[in-house]
């Protein structure tokens, strides 16, 4: 059966009828709006992400299931930078007029099974048809107890710095498939299936470890800068101390460029974060609660703007810190 079979009003009606109605939610799909509960005394945290095939994505490279639980996933990673519980979804589908009922069913597989992992409820959207190529809008709506809200500002000089999971895995899948080369398993998944950090972030902000946190999705250094442009304080890495995994390790080895992808490649979806150096056992203690390796990186300095890479030796390195932007 195609799209044109069952129609605009056939297929919200098939959607309706594939979401669980979830905790929380008084009215989902179907009405003119969702009616929602927000928890008393938490602050409704609302993020925004737009995929567009071709500048985020391309079909022949992504299986739609991916996609689908990727559109939900970097969404709910802006959730977890300010240390929220994510709760509600809309998803907003452009659809191309050759898509299939079946690829619309594979999409919202991986949405809705992301969905679920994370304990969200899909509760409305719009559908359109689009000319000719897909493009996927979700918007996430969390909460977070007024006193337990991260932001990007708030770090002070001497504050550790900390990162969680691994850097530059997706990048480096993402240069591979541009270069016509397949990617191995391991970094195709990390750039395919990104995973948010929601555990980890709900962590560090109810227990008061954070002074400022931000999710790495246009690199290292770039959202780095974010991090400490609000307090106009700056920072110094340690080269040696870069978390990698083992294929990263392998493959980018001996090409600077590729290696480089350690701090400016985008979409690894782990968290930044600084902690008052007193807070340093309270931390190191959760790689093993969280089942995820959390790394010192470096430290918060006092000059504004000014973020240095040193070698084992403390010496500056010179790296290219071109983070990703869109224009
Ligand atoms: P309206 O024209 O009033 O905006 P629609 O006909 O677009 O209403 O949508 C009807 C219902 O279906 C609404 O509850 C809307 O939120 C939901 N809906 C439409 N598209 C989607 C989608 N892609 N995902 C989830 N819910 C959707
Ligand atoms: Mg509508």
């Amino acid at each position: 059966m195609s799209l044109h079979d069952i129609g605009e009003f056939g297929l919200i009606e098939r959607l309706r009828r594939s979401v669980r109605q979830g905790a929380g939610v008084k009215i989902g799909i179907g009405d003119d709006c969702a009616a929602l509960e927000v928890p008393a005394g938490e602050l409704l945290l609302v993020t925004s992400d737009l995929l567009l095939e071709n500048v985020h994505f391309r079909r022949d490279w992504t299986d739609l299931a991916d996609l689908g639980a990727k559109s939900v996933a970097v969404n709910l990673s802006d959730i977890a930078a300010m240390g929220g519980t994510p709760r509600y979804l809309i998803l907003g589908l452009g659809l191309p007029s050759t898509f299939t009922l079946g690829e619309v069913d594979r999409f919202l597989e991986g949405f809705l099974e992301e969905a679920a992992a994370s304990g969200v409820s899909l509760v409305g959207g719009d559908t359109c048809r689009a000319e000719q190529f897909l493009s996927v809008s979700v918007t996430a709506h969390g909460t977070v107890p007024v006193s337990e809200l991260v932001r990007r500002k708030g770090a002070h000089p001497g504050d550790l710095l900390y990162v969680s999971g691994e850097l530059g895995d997706s990048g480096l899948a993402l240069c591979q498939l541009t270069a016509g080369q397949k990617p191995e398993p391991a970094v195709a998944h990390r750039h395919f299936r990104p995973r948010a950090r929601l555990a980890l972030g709900r962590a560090l902000a109810s227990r008061g470890l954070a002074t400022s946190m931000i999710d790495l999705s246009d690199g290292l250094l770039a959202d780095l800068r974010h991090l400490l442009a609000g307090d106009r304080l700056g920072a110094e890495l340690c080269l040696e101390r870069m978390p990698v995994s083992p294929t990263f390790e392998r493959v980018t080895a001996g090409i600077t460029e590729w290696r480089n992808l350690i701090f400016n490649g985008g979409e690894d979806y782990e968290l930044l974060f600084t902690v008052p150096e007193q807070r340093r056992d309270e931390i190191e203690k959760m790689t093993g609660e969280f089942d995820v390796r959390i790394t010192q990186i470096g430290k918060v300095k006092q000059e504004a703007g000014v973020v240095e890479v040193l070698d084992a030796s403390g010496d500056p390195v010179p790296v290219n810190s071109a983070g990703f932007t869109h224009f």
